[in-house]
């Protein structure tokens, strides 16, 4: 049964939550920030419960422990609720898309959160890949498999397409998007004023997106933290979706203590809707601070 579940999970795409997870109903929301002088807009695809089972959540420390932090932050002990969406940015001549969401499979939102913004999935000229987990490049086709942003190019750092493309259970969406992919190296201005840097961990070529404008600063930090609670509150501890567990969390531990510092902007797309806001250090860990600034 073991090798059966193993084996099922890495021919899936959508791996990283697929610990029994139980996608939660959401309407469409678009949710406008201003960064600088640049609109971005956070877009609602999707929400998920994870089961605390000791797999994904605390994986080193058991589902007692979890458990009580759950609960002292006043949340159900049973399960983890996260997020699902994605970050749409309004540069001069492009609109870009960070991500894309589950896709419509799981009753996926994103199309309809793009309409809510105005935007069609027509005019979105640049899609900017955090990793190819199923929950952040799901929604790059439409139900039946054909390209869901046709005129966009397909951004993705050059280790992550080789990710993607020894997936076997990704070969349909691999060709689907293939005409549209070009990549990059971690540290390379994607599109102008969005840089990608490399968070190590979580897959072999995740990476951040990082705005800016003028003096503002917003960074993607794609999947670097998941739960707000959890996540946040106990960034040393193993995250069953990491690939790389102990690269991941010291990873955590390292862009969260940098980003309660400069106190920068983040969007994390696990985050409760819509994700935009600070983290704060608080005793050995860290807090959630959400943006105010929302229109
Ligand atoms: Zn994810």
């Amino acid at each position: 049964m073991r090798v059966t579940i193993v084996a099922l999970l890495a021919a899936v795409v959508a791996a990283p939550l697929l610990a029994a997870p139980m996608p939660q109903p959401v309407q469409p929301e678009a949710t406008t920030f201003r960064i600088g002088s640049v609109d971005v807009v956070a877009l609602r695809d999707n929400e998920f419960l994870i089961p605390n089972d000791g797999k994904t959540f605390g994986v080193d420390v058991g589902v007692p422990a979890v458990a009580a932090v759950l609960a002292a932050a006043g949340a159900p002990t049973d399960t983890v609720r996260v997020g699902v969406d994605a970050l749409l940015v309004r540069l001069p001549g492009r609109v870009v898309l960070l991500d894309t969401g589950f896709g419509p499979g799981p009753g996926g939102q994103l199309i309809a959160s793009l309409a809510a913004a105005g935007v069609s999935p027509a005019q979105v000229t640049d899609v900017l890949i955090t990793h190819s987990h199923g929950d952040h490049v799901g929604g790059l086709v439409t139900v039946d498999g054909s390209p869901a942003f046709p005129n966009a190019h397909v951004r993705m750092s050059a280790a992550e397409w080789t990710f993607l493309q020894g997936n076997a259970g990704a070969a349909k969406l691999v060709a689907a998007i293939t005409p549209q992919v070009a990549t990059f190296a971690p540290g390379a201005e994607v599109v102008p004023g969005i840089r990608a840097h490399a968070v190590a961990g979580h897959t072999p070529g995740h990476v951040s997106y990082e705005l800016t404008s003028g003096r503002a600063r917003l960074l993607d930090i794609g999947d670097t933290a998941h739960s707000t609670i959890v996540s946040l509150g106990k960034p040393d501890w193993i995250m069953g979706f990491d690939s790389d567990p102990a690269v991941g969390k010291a990873s955590r531990r390292a862009e969260l203590s940098r980003l309660a510092a400069s106190h920068e902007m983040i969007f994390a797309p696990h985050f409760p809707y819509p994700g935009v806001g600070t983290v704060a250090a608080q005793g050995d860990g860290f807090v959630w601070v959400p943006a105010a600034t929302a229109k």
